[in-house]
């Protein structure tokens, strides 16, 4: 009990739903001393972009420790109306902990609390289906590409108007017009990668995989230059159990994918992705397997072995055709404005391109990803709006993201308000099929 009271936790009956430690740049800490450290100085307020846009004490980084720290020493409800606006408010972007001298994780703070409202954010069937990928890998593939075949039908835009299906519009209105299958795509090359003498292994974002088979084919030729290269594909990593379900079931995922790693690998062998999403999230296997002796080290060992493909980029980029500059970034991901491999690539364009690479400054808006859009739709609406006033400003005719989904996110506003810029991922910039 006097832990308890020294250590207040969101849920004391049912402890796995939550993270029993919060990595942070000073070292690991339990989840109300990580909230308490905030010291409320407020410099992390004008780069968050849900507080920017409303001006709710609220809504920002600050307001939203502060409502942790009140509900853990039982001065709030979680429950609250007003809880649950400014925890889905948050975009998880993790800029804030990039301003604050402390490095507060706020974004892993209001995870936190998510797992205790342990409310389903997305629309039912959408969470069903993600929900369903870890247990049924193989169904989950065929729902998909059934549901890509019967895209191009009319049954499909009768759908939108059935109750519970009005996502499917803004799904049609994110995907490109034909979606190529990667299987395909892959029998194609005339390099296929190897999946028995292998130097490094890729796994594909859900969307490189299913959406956009051309930043999976990118990638596993610029990793093909270099190395063998197995592919791992329809590999759930724990990424959407970890935002949007259950920590457990985001633990059991993980845990698979590491012994599966540990079975295939004697030795280390680089993990590369192509999402920075999915690299930030696999960067903290030991935060979620804390506490857990033999786990927490094979963790440890796997993180190590994570990386993201702009790693694997040549030393010497070949300049870009006149017509797709002046370029700029797009720093949307979750996590982290400034990671180690999005800082490495941004110096290294703004080398190759000079005074044709647009340098954001840290208030300017970046995509809200990861599902946002399908989350908080009006307030997504308008930071993208805000994002695309910049790119107009800059006259950038090529935004690089670091994900693929920030890509179709951006594009479906691009097309609305400046259709003079276009996003790509950042690795086509490197296999030169920009
Ligand atoms: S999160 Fe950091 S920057 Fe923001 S108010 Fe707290 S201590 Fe200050
Ligand atoms: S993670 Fe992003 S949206 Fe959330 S509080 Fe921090 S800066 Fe604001």
């Amino acid at each position: 009990m006097n832990e308890l009271l020294e250590n207040p936790v969101f849920e004391p009956m049912r402890p796995k739903r939550h993270l029993h430690l919060v990595q942070t740049s000073f070292g690991d800490r339990e989840i109300y001393d990580s909230i308490a450290h905030c010291n409320r100085c407020g410099r992390c307020m004008q780069v968050c972009p849900s507080y920017r846009l409303t001006g709710l004490e609220t809504h920002s980084p600050r307001g939203r420790n502060q409502i942790a720290r009140f509900i853990l020493e039982g001065k709030f409800k979680i429950t609250e109306p007003s809880v649950c606006q400014s925890l889905a408010s948050c975009t998880l972007c993790g800029r804030c902990t990039q301003h604050c001298a402390g490095k507060i994780p706020t974004a892993e703070h209001v995870l936190e609390m998510q797992r205790s409202v342990g409310k389903k954010r997305l629309p039912v069937l959408l969470q069903f289906l993600f929900e369903l990928r870890p247990q049924h890998p193989v169904l989950f593939k065929s729902l998909v590409r059934l549901a890509l075949f019967f895209r191009p039908a009319q049954i499909w835009k009768i759908m939108y108007f059935l109750p519970g299906f009005s996502w499917l519009k803004q799904i049609d209105q994110l995907l490109p017009a034909k979606i190529f299958s990667l299987d395909k795509m892959l029998k194609q090359e005339k390099k296929l990668p190897d999946n028995d003498s292998f130097q490094v292994i890729y796994i594909p974002s859900l969307e490189a995989e299913f959406l956009q088979p051309d930043i999976a084919v990118s990638s596993l030729r610029l990793l093909q230059k270099q190395n063998r290269c197995s592919i791992w594909t329809n590999t759930p990593c724990g990424l959407f159990e970890y935002v949007y379900g259950d920590l457990r079931q985001s633990r059991r995922v993980l845990r698979r994918l590491i012994q599966r790693y540990n079975h295939v690998c004697t030795s280390p062998v680089p993990l590369v992705t192509d999402s920075l999403d999915v690299y930030h999230f696999l960067k903290k296997a030991p935060q979620l397997f804390a506490g857990k002796n033999r786990l927490a080290a094979q963790a440890e060992q796997f993180a190590q072995q994570v990386h993201f493909i702009t790693e694997f980029f040549p030393a010497h980029l070949t300049p870009l055709k006149s017509n797709l500059l002046p370029v700029q970034l797009d720093y949307g991901a979750l996590f982290s404005r400034e990671s180690q491999p999005m800082m490495a690539v941004s110096e290294q364009i703004k080398t190759l391109l000079q005074q044709n690479f647009v340098q954001c400054v840290y208030t300017d808006f970046d995509t809200p990803s990861f599902g946002y859009s399908f989350t908080k739709g009006n307030q997504n609406e308008s930071i993208q709006f805000e994002l695309v006033k910049t790119i107009a400003r800059n006259r950038a005719k090529t935004i690089l993201v670091f994900s693929g989904l920030n890509a179709l996110e951006l594009n479906k506003t691009l097309r609305k308000f400046y259709p003079a810029a276009r996003a790509v991922h950042v690795v086509h910039i490197a296999d030169e099929t920009l």
